[in-house]
């Protein structure tokens, strides 16, 4: 099957994840079938588009990975083909000059309202056979009777009586073309054989329609996603931890995690949660596609994002994490440190950013590191403090001072002296990081060394 979807943003904010999924799905609809995935920026309302959103929206399509095919495309630099269009359909009468003014247009659509009848423009140019003049908009010649008809990948069979539609504004009396008319030419134009949008547009899927039939298109396939809900059912919001693609990269979110946390927000296959890339161009294809609302689940999201922290190679970790690390002011880390503190606090953290936080405690000197007061009250007391004491003496000959040695020589410390890891874990833990984290104590040691372990019992100590 011949495939060619596009993602067509307006660059009047930053790219939300409502947005963010559109594209993933066309994306992955145009990769499943070998097709093609174009972008287009539709940046026609100059009053609210901006260069440093259109900059910001691509800058999250690489962070996702989405790339597009061929070159980026902007509405604005088409204005002449939309007037080619609009001249066109202006020939062949399917289309006229009106001079209704605006406030005229308001009064037919409040009297056909008082009559119990859709506002609508009642007509009044139509067969006027006006030229073009200041202040003259061009309007589509509406059929006047029957149905719009079209199967909805989504939503499935829509129906729309043309009487609910009236003649639509093509191109506005400053020249410009309406949304309607631009994305039809240009939907056109790029071969685009699938239209995925959001459900805020499917009312605008109709009039779109005619638009088609007047220029002798073909029409696509259309496919309207619903919206994303907040987790109570409500609009969603900042309240719902719903942010814009760019804030969740700040956080330190893991792309993939949030591309399959989005996908399935919508689409299914079966009970499956954790795709890879691949799994998900194998398996998407264009069906499927949830025609009720999703709800924002922040909690899954960090749960997802957690798992693929955890699966990473921990030197691919380490590349992602070392942003984090260099805002958080630890200085210059060696690939080898750095993979040495992914491999300690890994399993604990959520996202990039808490993992960064976790380093704290091994990167800093012994009297600076900061105790948790519930670890050490619960903890550090006079019998663990023995334990520490006979444990360090141990530790001081130890040779190696390495990972898997030191396993040995704590599990036989805890034998030969009959206790239980209970009996000194935690209050090893508590000295060495501060904390009840951290992964297992012999890499902890392992990783501060032997000198840094001993000074750090030592200050647990005089506690
Ligand atoms: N530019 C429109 C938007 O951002 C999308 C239009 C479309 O996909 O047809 O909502």
């Amino acid at each position: 099957m011949n495939v060619v979807t596009r993602f067509a943003p307006s660059p009047t904010g930053h790219l939300h994840i409502g947005g963010a999924r559109t594209a993933i799905f066309c994306w992955l609809m145009a990769r499943h079938y070998k097709g093609q995935f174009h972008l287009r920026i539709e940046d026609t309302d100059l009053l609210r588009s901006r260069q440093e959103y259109t900059d910001s929206i691509l800058a999250s399509m690489k962070w996702l990975g989405l790339d597009w095919d061929g070159e980026l495309t902007y509405q604005t630099q088409r204005m002449d083909l939309y007037r080619q269009y609009v001249n066109r359909l202006l020939e062949s009468g399917q289309a006229y000059w009106c001079s209704c003014t605006a406030e005229e247009v308001d009064a037919m659509r409040q009297k056909a309202k008082e009559l119990g009848l859709k506002p609508r423009y009642n007509g009044h140019c139509r067969d006027l056979h006006l030229g073009p003049g200041e202040g003259r908009c061009v309007r589509l010649k509406c059929p006047q009777e029957g149905k719009i008809v079209f199967d909805d990948m989504v939503k499935g069979r829509i129906a729309v009586d043309v009487s609910e539609l009236d003649d639509m504004v093509l191109q506005r009396a400053d020249g410009t073309p309406t949304y309607n008319m631009a994305v039809v030419v240009d939907d056109h134009e790029m071969g685009i054989t699938h239209v995925i949008r959001g459900d805020d547009h499917v009312s605008n899927t109709p009039r779109q329609i005619l638009i088609y039939r007047a220029l002798g298109f073909q029409e696509p396939v259309f496919g309207h996603v619903p919206m994303i809900l907040g987790s109570d059912g409500a609009k969603l919001s900042k309240r719902h931890g719903a942010r814009a693609v760019i804030e969740y990269e700040k956080d330190g979110l893991l792309p993939h995690a949030l591309v399959n946390y989005l996908v399935r927000l919508g689409w299914s296959h079966g009970d499956q949660e954790i795709f890879s890339l691949d799994e998900l161009v194998e398996l998407f294809d264009g069906t499927h596609l949830n025609p009720s609302a999703a709800r924002f689940d922040v909690n899954k999201l960090q749960w997802l994002n957690a798992h693929y922290m955890r699966a990473l190679p921990v030197a691919e970790l380490a590349r992602l994490v070392r942003p984090f690390a260099e805002e958080a002011g630890y200085g210059d880390l060696s690939d080898e440190r750095l993979q040495g503190l992914c491999t300690l606090f890994r399993e604990r953290a959520k996202t990039l950013v808490e993992l960064a936080a976790a380093f704290a405690p091994m990167l800093v000197g012994t009297a600076d590191l900061a105790y948790d007061e519930k670890a050490v009250t619960k903890n550090i007391r006079p019998e663990t403090k023995e334990r520490l004491q006979a444990l360090a003496t141990v530790l001081k000959t130890c040779e190696p001072f390495e990972a898997e040695h030191l396993n040995t020589v704590f599990n036989d410390f805890v034998k030969d002296n009959n206790l239980t890891f209970k009996d000194i874990a935690p209050a090893l833990r508590t000295a060495l990081v501060g904390f009840m984290g951290g992964s297992h104590l012999h890499d902890i040691m392992a990783f501060l060394g032997r000198e840094e372990t001993l000074a750090r019992i030592e200050r647990t100590l005089s506690l």
